[in-house]
């Protein structure tokens, strides 16, 4: 039986069949011959989704060979390469000619076919989109009867406005093409702030005076993070790179793991991840009182394909409109306090939160209406019922203040959160997947599950 699991094993699923296609003919062959590759077929990056929008218990096509990179072009300041090339490696490759990615997203394990079709978030590099998707330029693609498909942004646009969240369900990636910039330095610089201090005009001014923010809350402390472009990399900033990465590829999740499964005792327990946390605000507040540092900006993205089992972490993703988002995370403090007193569960990492702006470049955009600033509790996994009933509560907090999930990223994502949070963009992209893939082959249980039935209205 193939077994297929997810980045932290937290989902697992059984495909009849398992397939390295090596081109886009073998894509093609696989989804013709149904006989001997059984629906759904869904194509597979490097797994790195916390919901199984990946599962499939007939074929999975994993990407992993098509990684090729194809055409890099200064002139033209465009990326082109196959779908299975993860992000870290696309970036080498682009260092090399002293260019860069737009997005240099944190997660470099990221496919480049998955970056194209699903949702994602880095709001540091989001000084105009903070989704990867908006900077892809042309895609092609294996439609569900085994067709060649193709879109760009002068050939297309619109059906290239689906394909960018389209998960795979309207077909199988595997061609992309980014726009691309010179290699550049960035500077990043941290604000300790109380949240019981905090105002909405002060988030506003921070908000504002950003090219990319993301905040980081410990405790009751928020440490906002900000992002601006630099000259050249400072003396000590590739360093502090380096120790950043290392902290989020292992110390981070290792340290909060260490804490709950090898320290007796509950007191023991708080005053441990007391300390921590403590240790955690100091290097915030030394790295504020610093002035922060400047490096490469391929350098923020992290490359998980060494970390250990035991410096894995996991989290969940939902976004709220800017100007909710002080009051909804004061609201999270207090849910979260009340879960912890009825089942004695709580995260043990820091809590993350991306501000991404307004950006209609997809369907299936979160940003498409206005700025969003998420909620993002990150934790480290050591009993799966605990955290997965922690999810399944978040969701319904998330849902009743106007939250947006992520198909890859908001596990337990319900029918109800989707259709609340995207409204009628929710319907017309069931319709449209119905119509391009009208028998469901490339659609799995999770997708089916989610999409609408509701005609659109005309
Ligand atoms: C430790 C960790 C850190 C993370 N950090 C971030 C972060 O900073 N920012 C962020 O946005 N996300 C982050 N994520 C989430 C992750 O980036 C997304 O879930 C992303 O989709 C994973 O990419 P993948 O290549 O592993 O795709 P997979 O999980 O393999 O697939 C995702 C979806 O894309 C479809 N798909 C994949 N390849 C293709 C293709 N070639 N054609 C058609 N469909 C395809 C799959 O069927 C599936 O539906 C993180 C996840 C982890 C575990």
């Amino acid at each position: 039986m193939n077994t297929i699991v997810n980045y932290d094993g937290s989902i697992k699923t059984h495909p009849r069949m398992v397939v390295q296609p090596a081109s886009a003919a073998e894509i093609q062959a696989i989804l013709r011959d149904k006989s001997h590759h059984p629906s759904p077929v869904r194509a597979k990056g490097s797994y790195h989704s916390l919901t199984p929008c990946v599962s499939s218990d007939g074929t999975i096509i994993d990407m992993a060979r098509m990684n090729r990179v194809v055409d890099i072009s200064p002139e033209r300041m465009t990326f082109t390469a196959q779908a299975g090339l993860q992000f870290v490696d696309a970036q080498k490759a682009l260092r090399a000619k002293g260019l860069q990615f737009i997005t240099n997203i944190e997660i470099g394990n990221l496919t480049l076919g998955s970056a194209a079709c699903c949702h994602t978030k880095d709001a540091l590099d989001g000084a105009e989109f903070g989704q990867v998707s908006s900077y892809v330029t042309g895609i092609k693609w294996i439609t569900p009867d085994g067709q060649l498909g193709e879109a760009s942004e002068t050939e297309n646009p619109e059906l290239l406005r689906l394909m960018r969240s389209s998960y795979g369900l309207c077909g199988i990636v595997y061609e992309v093409t980014f726009r691309i910039k010179p290699l550049e330095a960035i500077h990043f610089s941290y604000l300790p702030r109380l949240i019981d201090e905090l105002t909405q005009e002060e988030v506003d001014r921070i908000i504002d005076s950003s090219e990319g923010l993301t905040c980081w809350t410990v405790g009751r402390t928020a440490h906002f993070q900000m992002r601006r472009h630099a000259d050249r990399p400072s003396l000590i900033g590739p360093v502090c790179a380096a120790i950043r990465r290392k902290f989020w590829s292992g110390i981070e999740a290792k340290a909060a793991r260490f804490i709950e499964q090898r320290v007796p005792t509950t007191p023991l327990k708080n005053l441990a991840r007391n300390r921590w946390f403590a240790g955690n605000r100091l290097i915030y507040s030394a790295l504020h009182l610093a002035g922060g540092f400047s490096f490469s900006n391929p350098d923020k993205t992290i490359d998980y394909r060494s970390t250990s089992a035991s410096g894995k972490y996991v989290f969940t993703f939902w976004a709220f409109p800017r100007r909710q988002w002080l009051e909804t995370l004061r609201a999270y403090f207090d849910f979260a306090e009340r879960h912890f007193k009825k089942y004695g569960f709580r995260c043990n990492m820091p809590l993350g939160s991306y501000y991404i702006r307004k950006d209609t470049g997809s369907l299936l955009s979160y940003t498409f209406d206005q700025d969003m600033f998420s909620i993002d509790p990150v934790h480290a996994r050591t009993d799966e019922a605990d955290w997965e009933q922690f999810l399944k509560e978040f969701n319904e907090f998330a849902y009743h203040r106007i939250g947006v999930p992520l198909l890859n990223q908001s596990p337990f994502v319900e029918q109800r959160h989707v259709a609340a949070a995207y409204g009628i963009r929710w319907q017309e992209f069931s319709a449209r997947v119905r119509e391009i893939d009208p028998d469901g082959r490339l659609s799995n249980p999770f997708f089916d599950a989610l999409l609408s039935r509701a005609e659109v209205p005309a």
